[in-house]
């Protein structure tokens, strides 16, 4: 409960949300729980104590507040990819921006390539109310290396293996929606070959992470 609540200063430090929207959730290990944000509620008044507890349905377990309204795309992700641990969501202004245009962020830095191992998917057009924003996510995100999506018109959603890892992610995604989007002011950014890519992924993922596990 700590982290998770924790988690969302990191979401105000790097700047990634406005008022209350963003969310960060994380499963409870070994149990079908996560813990996930309170509604409405505002980052500073945010701890362990008002976080909220759901179900895998996206039904409130634990809590006195009513959980984030993003909790069905939630707990749709943790029932299908078992091997997720935290989800998180935000309207980061230059990945959203290019959700608005309705572009994947091409694959044009090493540090995509790194983190993402290629682009930046974009996810279907979906409205809050049922299984729709959750079955875009699992639908782009299932099989991709990437571990964010820019669902069209709307904003990030990103996972990792625990909800500190999917925060990561947000920062990253956020930070080369930026850098890509200059660069785009100047020019045509030029693309990495496919095999560059890939030796740069294999990498940052296995020897990198063997030594500095993240
Ligand atoms: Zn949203």
């Amino acid at each position: 409960m700590a982290t998770v609540a924790g988690l969302h200063a990191e979401l105000v430090r790097y700047n990634l949300v406005a008022w209350t929207a963003g969310n960060v959730s994380g499963r409870i290990p070994g149990e079908d729980l996560f813990v996930i944000k309170p509604s409405g509620v505002s980052y500073d008044e945010l701890s362990a104590a008002n976080m909220v507890v759901c179900d895998l349905d996206g039904d409130l377990v634990q809590g006195a507040h009513a959980p984030s309204s993003d909790t069905a795309a939630h707990a749709y992700v943790y029932r299908n990819m078992p091997d997720v641990g935290g989800v998180v969501h935000t309207h980061s202004t230059y990945a959203t921006a290019w959700a608005a245009r309705g572009e994947a962020i091409p694959c044009v830095l090493t540090a995509m390539a790194d983190e993402f191992g290629g682009e930046i998917p974009l996810g279907p057009f979906a409205l809050i109310g049922d299984d729709s924003i959750g079955r875009g996510i699992v639908e782009t995100l299932k099989g991709h290396r990437s571990k964010a999506v820019l669902m069209r018109n709307h904003g990030v959603f990103s996972i990792g293996k625990d909800p500190r890892a999917a925060v990561k992610a947000a920062v990253m995604c956020e930070d080369v929606a930026r850098t890509v989007h200059v660069a785009r002011q100047l020019g045509e950014p030029l693309p990495i070959p496919q095999d560059d890519i890939d030796r740069l992924y294999d990498r940052y993922q296995n020897v990198y992470g063997q030594r500095s596990p993240r």
